[in-house]
């Protein structure tokens, strides 16, 4: 069983301008393997702690506090000789994505490039393979059917992507003792959780396994934590729990 854990790039809300938006990394024997969402500034963090760009990210819905450093990564990438990053996207997600980016004749001035190429799309549907893990993929419920998609290790993690509570899925698939990295603000508002919420919807045999992020600002953090709950930071690694059971 391979050591794995996540790290904390950032842990913000798009309107959390002091903190960096909500992104993770998934490490495999101390190397980055794949780059959970990549708002705006995300590519910077991940650049001055791995010293490399990403060779593989999931995107999780198209919100721009979640994709907008894929232009940043596009434009890197069509100037250097590496690999095409791999860009692992819900297959729902790929007509936004594409109208977000590639709706346009040309994305360089220097031609040459084809968006969808230059960042190689690998469109998923339940889930996918990457380095020898096989991860999940299930809807969310963030504004509208189909928007928003969680991703998750059964027994080694579950990251909500941006949501309401999802118990139908949490009790269910989440049941391990995994950590969750769970969508949530001090107050809850019609496309995120609140901590309210969060109380109200999910058994508390499983509130020990919530860790919160997507908070508006460090106060808000602070209140979420005098809740009880486990608050990420940007900058925490959280080492994963071996497999229980195979599933
Ligand atoms: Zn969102």
């Amino acid at each position: 069983m391979s050591e794995l854990a996540i790290h904390v790039l950032g842990a913000g809300s798009a309107g959390a301008t002091e903190l960096l938006p909500s992104s993770f990394v998934l490490e495999q024997e101390r190397q980055p393997k794949l780059l959970i969402d990549c708002g705006p500034g995300v590519l910077g963090a991940y650049k001055a702690r791995y010293g490399q760009l990403p060779d593989a990210v999931y995107i999780s819905h198209p919100h721009m506090d979640h994709v907008a450093d894929l232009e940043k990564l596009f434009i890197a990438a069509c100037f250097n000789d590496k690999p095409a990053p791999k860009i692992y996207v819900p297959a729902p997600l790929v007509p936004r994505l594409t109208d977000m980016f590639d709706n346009h004749p040309a994305q360089l001035a220097e031609g040459g490039a084809n968006f969808w190429q230059v960042l190689q799309l690998v469109a998923v549907k339940s889930g996918f393979w990457l380095s020898g893990l096989n991860f999940r993929v299930t809807p969310a419920r963030h504004h509208q059917p189909d928007f928003s998609f969680s991703l998750s290790l059964p027994g080694r993690f579950f990251f909500t992507a941006d949501t309401r509570p999802i118990p139908e899925v949490l009790h269910h698939l989440a049941a391990q003792g995994e950590p969750i990295f769970h969508d949530a603000g001090l107050i809850a508002n019609p496309s995120h959780s609140g901590v309210e919420d969060l109380k109200r919807e999910y058994d508390a045999r499983i509130w020990h396994q919530l860790h919160l992020y997507h908070y508006t600002s460090e106060k808000d953090a602070a209140g979420m934590a005098a809740e009880g709950f486990k608050v990420v930071k940007a900058g925490e690694t959280f080492e994963l729990p071996v497999l229980a059971q195979p599933t």
